[in-house]
């Protein structure tokens, strides 16, 4: 049985939403490592930490506290300082940013070693970038998901859409290529597919397939 599943990939390929359910099915736990980066970059927006002043940042990084917590319905939300930002962190205006502080080298260092404090207690399926890469190379299973581009956008304004943000086609499609462009290309720890990583591509596959594939590598 694999205990520490690792999920990578570009934007919006289903990362989540897999990582999520088979996390329920074999009852392991689920941690976003988006929603952390994303968290940090509302903290960052709210209190106008500058990118390029290390001491702020470091300054920053010991003020902010990201926790997760399953609500009444089961799910996983994220919480920074103690409040309730899940809705928050989804909007444009994190999206637009959070790619950027992602390349923040002091930013990843102390979002890693928290998510490897995390996988300390074990059966636990993890999405990101650098899971498979840099969080746990050593990650029982590894997945790298990806999905054609227009397909991505379509199923992400959907998403937004069902959380009462109306965002144009062309906007979404915008945002996911252009963060995908900041994280395949960046210095630290770059989005790449690990050697021994199961490509899963989500093009023409429902989420239900995807969930019972994974399951069935996990259990295998
Ligand atoms: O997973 P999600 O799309 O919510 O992640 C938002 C952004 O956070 C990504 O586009 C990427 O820039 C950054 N990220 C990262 N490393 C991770 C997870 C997310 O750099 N492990």
């Amino acid at each position: 049985k694999k205990l520490v599943i690792a999920v990578d990939g570009y934007s919006a390929c289903g990362k989540s939403t897999t990582a999520k359910q088979v996390a329920s099915v074999l009852g392991y736990r689920y941690i976003d490592t988006g929603a952390m980066y994303r968290a940090v970059t509302m903290y960052f927006l709210d209190h106008h930490i500058s990118l390029t002043n290390p001491k702020e940042i470091l300054k920053a990084l010991q003020d902010i506290h990201i926790t997760f917590k399953v609500n009444s319905k089961g799910k996983s939300e994220t919480y920074l300082n103690g409040l309730n930002v899940e809705k928050e962190i989804r909007k444009m205006k994190v999206s637009e940013m959070v790619s950027q502080v992602s390349t923040v080298k002091e930013v990843r260092n102390a979002l890693v070693e928290q998510q490897r404090r995390m996988g300390k207690e074990k059966a636990l399926v993890m999405d990101g970038r650098d899971i498979g890469t840099v969080v746990f190379p050593n990650a029982d299973l590894k997945l790298f998901m990806t999905a054609d581009t227009l397909v991505r956008a379509f199923r992400r304004q959907k998403e937004l859409m069902e959380k009462d943000q109306l965002v144009d086609l062309d906007e979404v499609m915008e945002n996911i290529l252009q963060r995908d462009k900041i994280d395949t290309t960046r210095a630290e720890s770059p989005l790449r597919q690990a050697e021994d990583a199961i490509v899963i591509d989500t093009t023409n596959i429902s989420i239900d397939e995807q969930v019972d594939e994974v399951v069935r590598l996990a259990v295998s």
